[in-house]
Order: C-alpha cells, then sequence, then structure tokens
C-alpha cells in the first residue's frame, strides 16, 4: 500500500499547476481564497482570525476547567490528516477549522493557543480518550450520537456534514449510495460512516474495508485497492481540493453529522460555557471567518447551525 506521501506527491504538483497556471495573470491569488474546487496547498493557511486569550475566567463547577487553570494548558484532541478540517503540514504546523476552533475555545478558557497540547486520535478512540481524562476537549469531524452521548458530552453543534463517497475521478459507475454493491468501500474504524454501510447493507461485508484514518482510505482508493471512501462531505471534499484531477465527490450525502466537541460527560458546567462561546462566535462574526478561510476552501459555503444544548 502506497503511503501519504503519495498524497502530498499529487498534492504539491497540483499546486504546482496552479501557482504555474497563475503566472501572468496580476491580480490571480496565490492562495485558493476563492473557493471552488481550486486545489489545496499541503501547506498550512490559516483564515487570519486571531483568538486572544480571555482574563479572569472562572467556571464554577466545572472540576475540567480547574486542571486546565492550575496546568496552565489544555489538552485537545485532534486530527491530523483531514485538510482544511484537522490537519498538519510537512513543517508540522497544523491547520484548518477543527484546529481553529479548538484554538478559539482554549482563547475563551484563557489559554493562549500557542499553549495547546495537540492530541492526534483516531475516530475509534475518542470516548476513551475523554472518559479515561487524557484530553480536556475533542474536536474532530465528531458526530453528535445518542450512543457516544452514554460516554461522554457534547457541545454543539458548530457545523452540519452529510456521509457521501469519494471515488477515483474517471469512476462514473458510483453515484451514489445505492450504486456500491460489488464494490470495495473503505471508512474509519469507529466512525458513523461505517457503521451505516454496514446496517443498510449498502455492500457485502467481504467488501468494506476500514484502517485507523481516513487518509489510509484515500491511499488505497488512488491505488485501486477500494472503489470508494465514505465519510463526511466535508472531510471528502478537503481530499478531492487535494488532488482534483485524481478524485472526486459524488455529491448525494445520505445522513446528517452534527458536529460537537467532545467533552467529559458530568462536566456540565464546562458544556455550558463550550455552547455560550460558540454562541458568540456564532454572532461576532468569528465562526463564519474561521469557516470561510478553512472548510470554505474545499468548495462549499455554510452559515452557523443552531446549538442544541441539554
Ligand atoms: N462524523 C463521523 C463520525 O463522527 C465521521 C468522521 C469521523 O470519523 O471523524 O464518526
Amino acid at each position: 500500500m502506497k503511503t501519504f506521501t503519495r498524497l502530498a506527491t499529487v498534492t504539491t504538483m497540483a499546486a504546482l499547476a496552479l501557482s504555474v497556471a497563475a503566472c501572468g495573470k496580476e491580480d490571480t491569488p496565490s492562495s485558493n481564497a476563492g473557493g471552488g474546487n481550486a486545489p489545496a496547498s499541503d501547506t498550512c493557511q490559516t483564515s487570519g482570525a486571531t483568538f486572544t486569550p480571555a482574563s479572569g475566567v472562572d467556571i464554577a463547577g466545572s472540576s475540567t476547567f480547574e486542571k486546565i487553570k492550575s496546568g496552565g494548558t489544555v489538552r485537545v484532541g485532534v486530527k491530523f490528516d483531514q485538510p482544511n478540517l484537522g490537519y498538519k503540514d510537512t513543517s508540522g504546523t497544523r491547520c484548518g477549522f477543527d484546529i481553529e476552533i479548538a484554538q478559539y475555545l482554549a482563547s475563551q478558557l484563557g489559554i493562549d493557543p500557542a499553549k495547546i497540547e495537540y492530541k492526534e486520535i483516531p475516530s475509534a478512540n475518542r470516548e476513551t480518550a475523554i472518559k479515561g481524562g487524557e484530553i480536556d476537549y475533542y474536536v474532530g469531524t465528531y458526530s453528535i450520537t445518542d450512543q457516544r452521548k452514554n460516554d461522554i458530552s457534547f457541545a454543539g453543534p458548530y457545523f452540519i456534514a452529510g456521509q457521501d463517497l469519494l471515488v477515483r475521478k474517471d469512476d462514473n459507475s458510483i453515484t451514489g449510495k445505492d450504486t456500491l454493491k460489488g464494490k470495495k468501500v473503505c471508512s474509519a474504524t469507529g466512525s458513523t460512516p461505517i457503521q451505516r454501510i454496514r446496517d443498510e447493507q449498502l455492500t457485502e461485508p467481504n467488501n468494506i474495508v476500514e484502517f485507523k484514518t481516513y487518509s489510509e482510505c484515500v491511499s488505497n482508493l488512488l491505488d485501486k485497492k477500494v472503489d470508494a471512501v465514505t465519510t463526511d462531505d466535508a472531510i471528502l471534499k478537503g481530499y478531492a481540493a487535494q488532488s482534483p484531477t485524481d478524485m472526486k465527490v459524488v455529491g448525494q450525502p445520505f445522513s446528517v453529522e452534527k458536529y460537537g466537541i467532545g467533552l467529559p460527560k458530568d462536566d456540565k458546567a464546562l458544556r455550558d460555557f463550550v455552547n455560550d462561546a460558540l454562541d458568540a462566535a456564532y454572532k461576532d462574526g468569528t465562526w463564519q471567518k474561521i469557516y470561510d478561510g478553512t472548510l470554505g476552501k474545499s468548495g462549499s459555503s455554510a452559515t452557523p447551525p443552531p446549538l442544541e444544548r441539554y
């Protein structure tokens, strides 16, 4: 199996093609700031939003916040291989919508985002990491589900995605979830999309391939070892934007994935605080600025979803 390096190479070539194409057009931006499906660069770019740590923060009754305050740092669970969402580039810089939401929340908690301790935690290990106190919160395409609420709690939603399919550019045989029979379909262990493929029997059990991460699925798609990658459209559009000549998103979403901030189950004070912080970002334009400068570059537009407090 080829690794993510191959994807990076494709990306570099795509970026090169973009910069060559840009030559001679004086007003062409060097980034793909215009959105659309322009190739995304492997090099991290931020939205430009600034996150100044709040002072004098107190959250009465939050045991998690007590630890954050006394340690002067916050431990945040993230993804690292999801372009424009939770991404780490080759220089080690992190960027993306989820990363900036995590940084914004740290600043609201009074912590300088530069002091965040990031922990890369794959889909299957999120509840365990939160329950075990390994992280203070998780921001990484984490769908709010009743089953997960048995173990942890969620603030949000702060974004709504839908399950979709990523296929090779020249494959016209897969046009939606009902065209997957006999096709090899790849997704991540412990995710809602892989569960849905199984529950709805969208392909045969022996045609379901799983890895810890979606980038492993993408490498397998490019290597023709699987026929489709399935997960949230927001994630898939990021991969397609990195390699637009090799892959495309089918564009027929078949679920509603509400992204929440994963929090310790019994810390309602922290959950209320995070919901208030999200609400403030919705109202003062911070959310929109982050979105437009990160996930919006994968080729979609969005506005903040209504919070579902509990
Ligand atoms: N949003 C889905 C989930 O939480 C898929 C993305 C992911 O695995 O992070 O399972």
